[in-house]
């Protein structure tokens, strides 16, 4: 088949033992498919679409938003460090973070400017290349070929990371390894149970791989916490935020424009039923 291998579009890849069915959100690629259990959707890309879409990604920029929006990433960083330092009870100063895809090193900037002694790791050289240039601890390749010891880590992050992979549960079970007991991994992706997937479906631009390279796999708050549990990690909390109706460019200047006032009207109510389109997952190494 030209499409991705079989054992990956046969299998959810947050780890239910469940069928995957079709769904009626129709992208270039194929139908969507959706895990009967946790509701993961998946898509049926080929890999050599998938390789190319990466490729087109990779540049000294990173994948993160470009100016403008710096102090509100700056923001939402600082947000994340220290809902992490206080789900260990340690000070910035006494953790040891490594950020997995840190990209360019926008968040490990923030990390390293707070105090905590953060390292990444970024397969895309010339993101890697510009992290290293910038003075930040960055080496260039997969995670699991940085070979980094067991229980090195007490907090590890992956921002925009895990809905490019077939085979989440891989990397996920390499963080444990690498995180002590007790440890926290804290997951940023996009929500595909949130309001914004509802109101637009398959018009959502999240789902497309030409404007989000590599996007081929995309959680919901329950199918995360499947993939949790099935490596070996508790949820300790699923914070969500944004709601857009329609995209840019998808409907009239005026509707668009009533649609974000109405996107912030609900924001709030999103946030507090896990409805945002935005996903963070802090999750804690569980067991022995
Ligand atoms: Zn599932």
């Amino acid at each position: 088949m030209s499409n991705l291998e079989s054992r990956f579009l046969n299998a959810c890849p947050a780890g239910c033992n469940a069928p995957l069915e079709a769904t009626p959100y129709i992208l270039p690629e194929g139908a969507l498919l959706r895990c009967s259990a946790c509701g993961q959707l998946v898509s049926q890309c080929t890999s050599a679409r998938y390789w190319q879409s990466m490729q087109e990604f990779d540049d000294s920029q990173g994948t993160l938003p470009k100016a403008g929006s710096e102090s509100s990433r700056s923001r939402r960083s600082r947000k994340f460090l220290d809902r992490i330092a206080n789900l260990l009870g340690q000070p910035p100063g006494e953790i040891r973070l490594l950020d997995v895809g840190c990209s360019s090193g926008a968040f490990l900037n923030s990390a390293v400017k707070l105090g905590f002694c953060a390292e990444g790791v970024e397969p895309a050289p010339k993101a890697a290349a510009a992290a290293h240039a910038a003075g930040l601890k960055v080496r260039q390749g997969l995670l699991h070929e940085a070979g980094y010891a067991d229980e090195q880590f007490d907090a590890i992050t992956l921002f925009e990371v895990i809905e490019h992979l077939q085979q989440p549960q891989e990397l996920l079970r390499e963080c444990r390894r690498i995180l002590r007991p007790g440890g926290i991994l804290l997951i940023g992706t996009g929500n595909a149970g949130s309001w914004s997937m509802s109101a637009m479906g398959a018009r959502w631009e999240y789902l497309h791989i030409e404007k989000h390279g590599g996007h081929v796999s995309f959680f919901n708050p329950g199918s995360i916490a499947s993939l949790a549990q099935h490596t070996g990690f508790s949820v300790e909390a699923i914070h969500t935020r944004g709601v857009r109706f329609c995209e840019k460019g998808d409907c009239a200047g005026s509707v668009y424009r009533i649609a974000k006032l109405a996107g912030e009207l609900v924001n709030l109510l999103a946030a507090s039923l896990n409805k945002g389109h935005d996903m963070a997952v802090y999750l804690k190494k569980s067991g022995h």
